[in-house]
Formats: C-alpha cells, sequence, structure tokens
C-alpha cells in the first residue's frame, strides 16, 4: 500500500504537466470558439488559419501559448499581430485545469470540473468580445449539472463533486435562472434601464446545476461582490477613455441576444457575465471554505463588540 502511495507521489509532476497541458489546448479551443460562434463559423472547419491573411497555420505555429511565442505575436506569413488575448485564455484555462486537479486530485471531480472550467472560460470572453453568452454552451452546460449530480448520488463523497443530489442540482438550476431573470424583469420594466440579458440568466442556471441551490446564492453575492469591486475601476477607465466599439457581428446571424435594451446601452454596457462565472469557479473550488468566511465576518460583526470596546 505505502508503495502505491509513493508511486501516486512521483507521478504527480506527471499528472500536473498533463492538466496544465490539456487546459493549454482546451484554451486553444476556447479562443476557436470565441472567434467563430458569434459570427455563426464552424468551430470544427476550416482548422485554424491567420484571420487577416487566411493562410492556414502549421501545427508548430498552433501550439498553445508556446507557438505564439515563438512568432513574437505576429503571423508566420503576413505579419499581423496575433491579439495577447489568443495566449493568455490559453495560459488561463491552463492554470484553472491546473487548480482543479490541484484541488479535487485523481477523482472524477477533476474532469467535470476542468470541464465546468473551460464552459466558463469561453463564456467570460465570448461576453468580453461579443457581448453574448453562447448558447453552444449554456444549453448543454444546464443537463450536463444535472447528470453529474445524478453521478454524485452513487459515487458519494469519494467523488468529489460538489452537488450530490439531483434535487440540489435541479433547485440550483431553477434559482439560477430565476435571480437573473427577476431583476432584469424589475430594471426593464419597473425601472426602464438595460437589464442583465438573458444570457445572464441561462449562465448562473448552468453554474446553478453544479454548485446547488445554496452555491447558486453563494455565487451571485460573491459576483455582484467582485463586480462592485472591479466594476468601478473599469467604468471609471472608459469614463477616461470614452465609449468602445461593439464589435458588430455579421448581419443576420446574431441572435436573440442583441436585443434592443443592449443595443441602447453602446459605450456603458457592463457584461456581468464574467463575475458570475469568476465568482462560480472561485464557489465550485472553495464554496465551503467561502461560506465559513462569510460566517466568520458576519458572527465577529455582531459578536461580543470586544473588538470595538476598547
Ligand atoms: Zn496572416
Amino acid at each position: 500500500m505505502l508503495y502505491l502511495i509513493r508511486a501516486a507521489d512521483a507521478l504527480q509532476p506527471l499528472f500536473m504537466t498533463t492538466a496544465f497541458a490539456l487546459g493549454a489546448v482546451l484554451g486553444s479551443f476556447a479562443n476557436v470558439c470565441v472567434a467563430r460562434w458569434p459570427v455563426g463559423q464552424s468551430i470544427v472547419k476550416p482548422g485554424s488559419r491567420c484571420p487577416k491573411c487566411m493562410h492556414p497555420l502549421a501545427w508548430y505555429d498552433n501550439i498553445p501559448i508556446v507557438g505564439w511565442v515563438f512568432l513574437r505575436g505576429k503571423c508566420r506569413y503576413c505579419s499581423t499581430s496575433i491579439h495577447w488575448q489568443y495566449p493568455l485564455v490559453e495560459l488561463l484555462t491552463a492554470l484553472l485545469f491546473l487548480l482543479v486537479y490541484w484541488k479535487f486530485g485523481f477523482t472524477i471531480a477533476s474532469p467535470v470540473y476542468m470541464m465546468l472550467a473551460f464552459a466558463l472560460v469561453v463564456c467570460t470572453f465570448q461576453d468580453f468580445a461579443d457581448w453574448t453568452i453562447p448558447d453552444e454552451i449554456t444549453y448543454p452546460g444546464i443537463p450536463a449539472g444535472l447528470a453529474v449530480a445524478v453521478a454524485g448520488m452513487f459515487l458519494g463523497e469519494a467523488s468529489g463533486l460538489r452537488v450530490l443530489n439531483p434535487i440540489d442540482a435541479g433547485a440550483g438550476i431553477l434559482l439560477g435562472g430565476a435571480i437573473p431573470f427577476v431583476i432584469d424583469r424589475v430594471t426593464v420594466v419597473l425601472l426602464k434601464k438595460p437589464g442583465m440579458g438573458f444570457g445572464d440568466v441561462k449562465l448562473l442556471a448552468m453554474i446553478g446545476g453544479f454548485v446547488g441551490w445554496q452555491g447558486v446564492l453563494g455565487t451571485f453575492f460573491l459576483a455582484c461582490l467582485l463586480g462592485s469591486f472591479i466594476g468601478v475601476g473599469v467604468i471609471a477607465y472608459f469614463r477616461f477613455k470614452g465609449p468602445s466599439e461593439k464589435p458588430e457581428a455579421a448581419a443576420g446571424e446574431k441572435k436573440e441576444a442583441a436585443s434592443d435594451d443592449e443595443i441602447e446601452l453602446e459605450g456603458h454596457y457592463l457584461p456581468f457575465g464574467p463575475y458570475l462565472a469568476l465568482a462560480g469557479f472561485l464557489f465550485v473550488l472553495y464554496g465551503p471554505e467561502l461560506v465559513q468566511l462569510y460566517v466568520d465576518f458576519v458572527t465577529l460583526d455582531s459578536g461580543s463588540g470586544t473588538l470595538y470596546s476598547i
């Protein structure tokens, strides 16, 4: 037994390298999804090519992170700059996969939450670039969360999964959809202001399937907290810089996400999807710890008051 544990320890660097490499490859795929889904292109064919000169990329130029570094951020054929967002997304996804493996180790939870991390990366960067959240991710993602909870019910605690009960996951999906939907309706109908958008409804519903109903409350609370800290800085930056241009998608390809209330928002719209995605990921990783932190904070505040009595 001891030998087995030692052998597993010795293989740890190999597993971690594999998690990182897998993340980099899926990060590269995330770039393809973000670039092609909003304009209705296939993510399978044609293969990777320069968006400017359309020259197909050689396999060695297409290696995640490394390819960009070797090309010094320029296309080999036409020297057009390749945006730093490409290697950034690859590196970020690789680090997220490593983090998931670090936290969940050799359990079924590792591949499950790696795929969730990939889904959240795509949602985040498509929301940044196109102000939409891809249905291609959320529609299969919602039932996937439920399916994982069913698996969790059979596999139990040893699976490492956060939700071990499909009812909890189902409630998470409903509550996750309900919170942004109600906020959206209240702001649009009652306050006559641009609401949250339907992409966020589907995104938080998907996250809800993976974190359960209590996790959804925690995720939403954390997203608002992150949003108010980061958002203030971003608003200040854009006020200073002036309104940005909204990337135009090909005419007729746009789906329901480009509703009237989003178009009014030119230059003022702050996507909330990235905060939901970040908060959801943090909650998958550190949900119990975050809840404990919050409970400690609240009880400290309303406690005996010795902190303030001096
Ligand atoms: Zn080129």
